[in-house]
């Protein structure tokens, strides 16, 4: 993975070729921010760039030994660390080792650009929850106590580093402090505030915006000094188009979620119990971290919702078929039963994270958001 590869995030990496160019590389640093922000590209890119023989000062060259084994994630000195599961395929005690040739085969497929989703569905781990287990940690300080084979920098990346199985951290804590000379972690994460204090701690962070946002941050930038007026119109037609282009509801799996979510809704609002039991139903068999990613989905929603009559319309994350809906739904939604909507949303994430009957649990969220949506703005 070369830099060119990457989709926005200049200012990113400006800086950490720079790093590289003043020899101030960081011994463990941490790639946050929303998924799709191209944070696992970035982080082999910069990798293969630290490790190429002949790189310039804009990229990696892509041709050197070194880059030929980049390109196919291959290179004995670049190591990967993943939320794991039993599967079919790994029935016990699964490490990331007994997965790394799905994982290449994905990452390839995808440019890199890689969700928690996509790489449940490749293991297909069904209704289980990956972890980042004690035995991944045990091998992370075993790999990184050999010397590097052949490569000047030693690149051991942690993805979801959110995963980590809490009790097994501290065995990491000390090599994450005081690396071997010429190593090089990268966590990674799209929920940091999930990350435990003590990781956090010791890593130095690199915020990633989705791509959306830096672009019109770069426009809000270069056009500080333009009258008010012009920078809306500006920070109009930017969002406008990318909206299109990376709106989080521009790819097929938020199509399916908004479709799904407006459904949802309005069978609620009916209470029809057939009608509910069939979508519940087709929910329950879809496995516990689409459940969750729909009802984060859900979370969103109802937030922009309750943004809608302050926010700037032109500033909406939403795509055009969500903001009919958002406009019809918002009314529905106020500050009396927002909060209680989100708390349930919550609640019912934390409950299916420890395995909680789905079926159960999405009914009396039904049942509830029925009452909370003919609930009146005043009380
Ligand atoms: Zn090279």
């Amino acid at each position: 993975m070369r830099f060119s590869f990457i989709h926005g995030q200049e200012t990113i990496r400006r800086r950490l070729i720079q790093t590289v160019k003043e020899s101030r590389i960081s011994h463990a640093q941490l790639f946050y921010g929303p998924e799709g922000s191209g944070k696992l590209a970035m982080a082999i890119a910069y990798a293969q760039y630290i490790n190429c023989s002949g790189r310039t000062g804009e990229d990696s060259c892509g041709q050197c030994p070194s880059c030929l084994k980049y390109e196919k994630l291959i290179h004995p000195d670049l190591h990967f660390i993943l939320p794991v599961a039993v599967t079919k395929k790994v029935t016990k005690n699964p490490v990331t080792r007994e997965f790394l040739p799905e994982w290449r085969e994905l990452l390839i497929s995808r440019g890199c650009y890689v969700s928690l989703n996509d790489w449940y569905e490749k293991i297909n781990i069904e209704n289980k929850q990956a972890i980042i287990n004690a035995d991944d940690c045990n091998e992370i300080i075993r790999t990184l106590n050999y010397k590097a084979y052949e490569a000047e920098y030693k690149v051991m990346i942690i993805w979801m580093v959110e995963k980590l199985y809490h009790a097994a951290a501290p065995k990491i804590l000390k090599i994450l402090e005081e690396p071997p000379d010429k190593t090089l972690f990268i966590l990674i994460s799209a929920s940091h505030d999930q990350i435990i204090s003590t990781i956090l701690s010791r890593t130095q962070p690199v915020k990633f915006f989705k791509a959306g946002d830096a672009a019109v941050r770069e426009v809000l930038r270069s056009r500080v000094s333009s009258p008010e007026e012009e920078l809306n119109a500006v920070v109009r037609q930017v969002d406008g188009n990318l909206n299109l282009a990376y709106g989080w509801s521009s790819d097929q799996q938020e199509t399916d979620l908004f479709e799904k979510f407006a459904q949802w809704m309005r069978l609620c609002y009916q209470q029809k119990a057939a009608g509910l039991s069939e979508f519940i139903e087709a929910l329950t068999v879809q496995g516990r971290e689409r459940q969750k990613n729909f009802l984060q989905y859900a979370l969103r929603f109802i937030r922009e919702c309750l943004m809608l009559p302050y926010g700037d319309p032109a500033l909406s994350r939403l795509s055009r078929a969500e903001n009919d809906f958002a406009r019809n739904f918002a009314p529905f939604i106020h500050p009396a039963n927002g909060v209680l909507f989100a708390d349930e949303l919550n609640r019912a994430m934390f409950h299916i994270e420890r395995n909680a009957n789905p079926s159960l649990l999405f009914m009396d969220l039904s049942l509830t958001f029925g009452k909370l949506l003919k609930m009146k703005p005043g009380r």
